[in-house]
């Protein structure tokens, strides 16, 4: 992990021990910094892991994961299939039993060494991936299902007040056949938020639903979780979705979590290139820090525009980071071109363009859809970011 290890991008949160930077494997240990970002253990945890491991036979699936939850954030695990999230989730709700490691829910010890709580007895709600209703139940019986302990008038009450919170009240008597993916959706939520549970955990909550629903849902499905005030952690691979709803998203990499903070900060201020590559559409450009300066495929630029860049790294191999909206392209003759357009992608508001430069590297650039470039057309490339940018050692 070291080789791809951050230097730059939280220097101006960190302290002044650039050196010790250069050489720390251990990216989880500097992103505490920014204080909403932080991990550490706090009395107010709803969940904790510490040093959680699951192994199948000869392979980890989680590798030593720590991490705190907080009363009524939502914390979503955001990585590549085979990563380790759902093992990490089926863990909490108690579907997994860890190899090694100590969870904590509501601050009873649920996993340990010594000691497995059933999930039956963990106050978890599990919103599953399929919403798992019960097709023969209406869709109050489908809510009140949870509420063993109410008797039949506190149940109605609590229904009525679910049905509400989803925005359901008038189909409360259809089964589950009669709804839309959405409203299912709902009624799952309500359902796995009836019994009041310590935790909600979401199994990739929105796979199920058409991709113009997806983006409907993820603003409901946050609305309705504030709103019920729990603390809640999904599991998702697309990170538009984990940074749109989760007030901080964990990325995991190999079993691991590389790094763990606010949308904003993650995606701004990615700690590995790891992180990097996975948020946004990265590109990494070879550059060469000398005098205060960056030389790389689409020209040289001041150094000062890589976050936290100091002359101490002078000399060094970097790879810097740019996404499509970095960058500008515009048509120049051969000679005078950086590279050349070899894809183009119209998304309707906009044209995602590849260039490959002529050092062999590609980048992508974000232009209007009114900006048109043809397939092989020389053009030269600006930096354009009005941000700091993520850059690691090479
Ligand atoms: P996806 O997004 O594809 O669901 P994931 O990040 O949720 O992926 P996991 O399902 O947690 O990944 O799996 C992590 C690793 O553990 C994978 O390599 C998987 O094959 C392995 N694994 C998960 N469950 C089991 C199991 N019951 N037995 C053996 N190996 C398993």
């Amino acid at each position: 992990m070291a080789s791809t290890e951050h230097v730059g991008t939280t220097r101006s949160t960190e302290s002044d021990d650039t050196t010790a930077d250069r050489t720390d494997g251990d990216a989880s240990a500097r992103t505490g910094a920014a204080s909403d970002d932080a991990n550490a253990p706090t009395a107010e945890s709803v969940l904790s892991l510490s040093g959680v491991t699951k192994a199948f036979g000869p392979e980890t699936a989680v590798d030593d994961v720590s991490l705190e939850v907080r009363p009524g954030e939502l914390l979503t695990f955001l990585g590549p299939s085979g990563c380790g999230k759902t093992t990490t989730l089926r863990t909490i709700a108690g579907l997994e039993e860890p190899t090694e490691g100590r969870i904590t829910l509501g601050g009873d010890v649920v996993a340990d060494d010594d000691s497995f709580v059933p999930p039956e007895q963990r106050d978890v709600g599990i919103v599953f991936q399929n919403f798992a209703l019960f097709p023969h139940l209406s869709v109050r019986e489908n809510i009140a299902f949870g509420l063993t302990d109410a008797d039949a008038a506190e149940s109605e009450a609590r229904v009525d007040e679910l049905l509400e919170l989803v925005e359901m009240t008038d189909h409360g008597e259809k089964t589950p056949d009669q709804l839309s993916g959405g409203q299912k959706q709902r009624v799952a939520l309500a359902r796995s938020l009836a019994p009041e549970p310590d935790v909600l955990l979401l199994d990739e909550p929105f796979s199920n639903l058409d991709v113009r629903l997806r983006v409907e849902m993820r603003e409901e499905v946050r609305r309705i979780l504030k709103e019920a005030g729990v603390t809640a952690v999904s599991v998702t691979h697309d990170q538009e979705e984990a940074l749109s709803i989760s007030d901080r998203v964990a990325v995991m990499n190999d079993g691991n979590i590389e790094q763990v903070g606010r949308p904003e900060s993650v995606f701004e201020r990615p700690e590995s290139k790891f992180v990097a590559s996975f948020l946004g559409r990265a590109s990494f450009l070879e550059g060469e820090l000398r005098d205060g300066k960056v030389d790389t495929g689409v020209g040289r630029f001041d150094a000062v525009t890589l976050e936290g860049y100091d002359t101490v790294y002078d000399g060094a191999p970097v790879d810097v980071l740019v996404r499509p909206d970095d960058l500008r392209a515009t048509p120049a003759a051969s000679e005078l071109a950086d590279g050349v357009v070899t894809s183009r992608q119209y998304v309707g508001p906009s044209f995602v363009y590849r260039v490959e430069l002529d050092s062999g590297e590609a980048v992508h650039c974000l232009h209007n859809h009114v900006e048109e470039f043809d397939l092989d057309e020389p053009v030269s490339l600006e930096l354009t970011a009005d941000h700091p940018l993520a850059w690691y050692p090479r």
